[in-house]
């Protein structure tokens, strides 16, 4: 039987971690805000968003909202992000994408100030990993998977990481991240020829291929940690599902992160840190001592 590693308990310690940046961030006289810019009515944009407000207010992070019909007009969406990116009181932006049709995302994706890019969409918080020199933030998602490694003492360092899954948001960034910090990565994706073989030999195996429990025992090993990214909704189980399925390699491997009250309960955790970062970031280079 594996040991769960619990989302719930990796985000109480970086929640910590935030609340007293706050805290001094307010003895400065500055309270960290995070604009939320949605356009449309999207159910998991919604539903997000509300975890996301939950865990703001949990470290004293106030939220701004704007949120848009999805007829919004291309001059009136840039007019808006930018002003988002001008006003001071602001110091983080998160944006739903993709955006509706309409609407450029990959434009609004490289407009968002890389200093208010907290959930490293921007293509400066993605060279910045890529080259190993942080600027602007990494994406939350893959930040998070790091966190429950790092919060339960799983090495990282030498170990044989296999990620599956090469989006931007996810999988290519987690990969260049966890090759930051002294892995040997594996990337895979639909054209990785015999893909069980692959992540059976790995240490580490790190699930988001967005498929609702693809990934069973044939592909898993004793002694395995699996941190499933994934998050479905399983129709005919009628529950949130994760790309691993759970009740196959649960019993074969050593650590496994459950879904729900894996990742995704750590994911929003680190966005809150990261607001919280950016108002520091921003407070300090407001505040640089004047050279003598
Ligand atoms: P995505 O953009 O759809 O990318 C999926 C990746 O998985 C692609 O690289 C794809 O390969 C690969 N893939 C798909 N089917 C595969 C298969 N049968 N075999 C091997 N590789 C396969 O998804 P994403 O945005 O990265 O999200 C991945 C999952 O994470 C989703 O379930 C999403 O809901 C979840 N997610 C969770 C959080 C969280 O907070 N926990 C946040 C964001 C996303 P190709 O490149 O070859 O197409």
């Amino acid at each position: 039987m594996a040991e769960l590693l619990k989302g719930k308990e990796a985000a109480a310690a970086i929640r910590a971690r935030t609340q007293a940046a706050v805290q001094e961030l307010k003895q400065h006289g500055i309270t960290p805000q995070l604009a939320i810019l949605r356009v449309g009515e999207n159910e998991s944009d919604i539903s997000y968003e509300k975890g996301a407000s939950k865990r703001c207010a949990d470290a004293g992070i106030e939220v701004k909202y704007v949120t848009l019909p999805r007829e919004t007009e291309q001059e009136e969406f840039d007019g808006i992000l930018q002003s988002l990116n001008e006003d001071e009181s602001v110091h983080g932006i998160l944006m739903f994408r993709p955006l509706p049709k309409r609407l450029d995302s990959e434009k609004a994706r490289k407009m968002i100030a890389f200093e208010k890019d907290i959930d490293g969409c921007t293509d400066a918080s993605l060279t910045g990993i890529f080259i190993n020199k942080p600027q602007g933030f990494a994406p939350c998602t893959a930040q998070a998977a790091i966190e429950i490694l790092d919060y339960y003492g799983i090495e990282i360092k030498g170990k044989n990481i296999v990620v599956v899954g090469r989006s931007l948001v996810v999988g290519k960034p987690l990969a260049m991240m966890l090759l930051n910090r002294n892995a040997t990565v594996t990337i895979c994706h639909t054209r990785t020829v015999d893909l069980p073989s692959v992540t059976r030999k790995a240490d580490i195996v790190i699930a988001a291929v967005g498929q609702p429990e693809m990934l069973g025992k044939e592909y898993f090993s004793e002694g395995q940690t699996v941190i499933d990214v994934g998050i479905s909704w399983n129709e005919k189980k009628g529950k949130l599902c994760g790309d691993v399925l759970f009740e196959e390699v649960e019993p074969i491997v050593r650590y496994i992160t459950p879904v729900p009250g894996g990742v995704g309960s750590v994911t929003s955790t680190v966005l809150a840190d990261h607001v919280a970062q950016a108002a520091k970031r921003q407070y300090e280079k407001n505040n640089v001592p004047a050279a003598e």
